[in-house]
């Protein structure tokens, strides 16, 4: 996958994905990245990128023109995305990040200030992305959330040792917690079912701890979630139990 991110301030953004997992999925040839400043579209003395609204009001907002001849330059691959990181845009899902990592190219829109040129995303764009309900400065982190979320499910890109298959929302439930040495540590043991590394036994007990886990923090998650007779069960189980004190 070829990932291109549009941003005013690319060193923010190159720098972030020197690191850990995003730099050795560039180093196995996983995915490429690249780094674009719309100001080097610019075709003034000055190189401006943005100019005051129309209409009024504070705030700037990025200048249609640079933005549209670096997107369009940059663009490769015909089911490319154009994704604009917008406050007003879907939120990130992990069902809206698996159909980014299917296509062969996207391109990330970092706005600024008081956002872009509605005229951009009316031409190229052609997801918003939002990465929650609140607003910050720029789109640069916005971005960085998508592509390392995105990057991660790509094939190659996670070794074995950490697989995103059994992750928080893979299957529909938040993930069982962890633990690693030493087996006690202030008073703390790890679960016996761990320790002793019977296979089913470790599979039966993070199943249930994925359960009560999301019983507990994300029930809306629970009512969506493909659930086993066993399941189905354990949860009954639970229910009887907090009835009972
Ligand atoms: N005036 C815009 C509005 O009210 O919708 C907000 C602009 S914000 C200050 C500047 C830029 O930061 C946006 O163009 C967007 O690229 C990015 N941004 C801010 N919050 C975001 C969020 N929650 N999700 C994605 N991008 C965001």
């Amino acid at each position: 996958m070829r990932v291109d991110v549009v941003t005013l301030f690319p060193e923010m953004v190159a720098h972030a994905l020197e690191f850990s997992i995003m730099a050795r999925a560039q180093e196995t040839g996983a995915v490429a990245f690249g780094v674009h400043n719309p100001r080097d579209w610019t075709t003034d003395r000055h190189r401006i990128v943005d100019d005051a609204p129309y209409g009024g009001g504070a705030g700037m907002v990025l200048k249609p023109e640079p933005l549209v001849a670096c997107i369009e330059d940059i663009l490769d691959a015909p089911d490319a995305a154009v994704v604009l990181m917008t406050p007003q845009g879907e939120t990130l899902t992990g069902p809206l990040v698996r159909r980014l990592a299917g296509v062969r190219q996207m391109v990330v829109l970092c706005g600024h200030y008081e956002g872009v040129d509605e005229r951009v995303r009316e031409l190229l764009v052609t997801d918003e992305v939002s990465i929650g309900d609140y607003v910050l400065t720029g789109g640069e982190l916005p971005a960085l959330v998508l592509i390392d979320a995105v990057a991660r499910l790509l094939p190659g890109v996670l070794g074995n040792e950490t697989s995103a298959c059994e992750d928080s929302f893979e299957d529909g439930l938040l993930e069982h917690p962890h633990y690693t040495r030493p087996p006690e540590f202030r008073g703390m043991k790890v679960p016996v079912e761990l320790v002793e590394g019977h296979h089913a036994v470790v599979a039966r007990w993070r199943r249930k701890m994925s359960l009560l886990r999301t019983l507990r923090r994300r029930p809306d998650l629970l009512a969506r979630a493909e659930l086993s007779a066993i399941d189905r069960e354990f949860l009954a189980e639970i229910a009887d139990e907090a009835a009972d004190h």
